[in-house]
């Protein structure tokens, strides 16, 4: 190729790649959305979407709404109600603060926006297309937000390429929904897809029953309750009896402090917590809350923040490695016998 002269990108396609870091496919879009829900208050999210998510997503939240003057302006980049400077970060507790998911999903679908706050009388219907305003219209509506996401990635084909089939993207969503779930016990998740209800929990509040929602009476059946303090945090939820395993890691589910994690360092842990109780290859069950107290743990590494940073990783091992153990060694079933010592 013929070498080019050096020219700065147009806002247009500076946007487009940056969206692509925070929105790679429609489970990225359920993730924010339904965080944002999450974040805004809701008690009860419905999630539904039709043939994986590629062409429709709708995520419809009771929560506190946005005022209609702040529409526009939320679907910024880099705008957001959740904090202010970077010296909030560390006390955030919130699952957003970036604000990039909005603006990045406008940037790459056809997004429709309805949402009403409890102190105006109507609410307000906003339609957004690859970054470019339609309108802003009053409309009836309850309390809280509807987002419909249409056509992902119907500007940029290169990405729309890469998607999977409907039901691999439909999987991704379904993986996603089980674990916000999960961390939330305390809100009702309903999720749909292709008009099939495929998750409900209740919301009161037990994360036991959440399990049983989520995972069935089999999996809630051998579940073993943990919780232990340590000087840096409090670890508490469920393992499972060692007979209860996948042959990889998606039964493993932590989170701290509110927010799903993937972490090789937890899950070395577990495992290590295992020891003796489990063949080569198989993987065991897991929803372990982590709460640290504000600070000793980075959440703010990766823009989709998933990933994070210890301040004494050793400490959180050691902790998680032996709350496992010694909770194995102390458990009334006694029908599993080590398989080696
Ligand atoms: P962030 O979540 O990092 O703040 P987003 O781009 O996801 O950034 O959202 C921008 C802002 O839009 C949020 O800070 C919030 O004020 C508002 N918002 C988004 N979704 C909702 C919702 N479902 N209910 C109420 N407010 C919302
Ligand atoms: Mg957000």
């Amino acid at each position: 190729m013929d070498r080019q002269d050096i020219a700065l990108l147009s806002q247009e396609t500076i946007d487009k790649i940056s969206a692509g870091e925070v929105i790679e496919r429609p489970a990225s879009v359920v993730k924010e959305l339904t965080e944002n829900a999450i974040d805004a208050g809701a008690t009860a999210i419905s999630v539904e979407i039709k043939e994986g998510g590629i062409d429709y997503i709708r995520v419809t939240d009771n929560g506190c709404g946005i005022p209609r003057e702040q529409i526009s302006l939320a679907f910024l980049p880099h705008s957001t109600s959740k904090i202010r400077s970077s010296e909030d970060l560390l006390a955030i507790h919130l699952l957003g603060f970036r604000g990039e998911a909005l603006s990045s999903i406008a940037a790459v679908s056809r997004v429709e926006l309805i949402s009403k706050t409890s102190e105006s009388l109507t609410g307000s219907r906003y339609v957004i297309e690859g970054a470019k305003e339609i309108s802003l219209t009053e409309i009836g509506a309850p309390d809280g937000t509807t987002f419909i996401v249409r056509q992902l990635f119907f500007n940029t084909p290169a990405r729309r390429k890469f998607l999977r089939t409907a039901a691999t993207e439909g999987n991704y969503i379904s993986d996603i929904m089980e674990r916000l779930a999960l961390s939330h016990p305390g809100i009702s998740f309903r999720f749909i897809s292709n008009g099939k209800q495929k998750m409900a929990t209740a919301g009161k509040g037990s994360l036991k029953d959440a399990i049983y929602q989520i995972y069935g009476r089999s999996v809630a059946m051998d579940l073993l309750p943990v919780r232990c303090e340590r000087e840096t945090y409090t670890l508490e939820g469920f393992i499972g009896k060692p007979s209860l395993t996948r042959g990889n890691r998606s039964f493993e589910n932590f989170f701290i402090n509110g927010r799903y994690v993937r972490s090789q360092l937890l899950s070395k842990a577990l495992e290590e917590g295992y020891k003796g109780y489990m063949m080569q290859h198989q993987y065991p069950f897991c929803v372990l809350e982590l709460t640290f107290p504000d600070g000793s743990v980075d959440v703010n590494v990766h823009p989709t923040k998933m990933e994070v940073r210890f301040d004494d990783a050793d400490e959180v091992y050691a902790g998680l490695a032996s709350a496992v153990s010694q909770r194995l060694l102390m458990r009334e079933d006694i029908s599993n016998i080590p398989i080696q010592s």
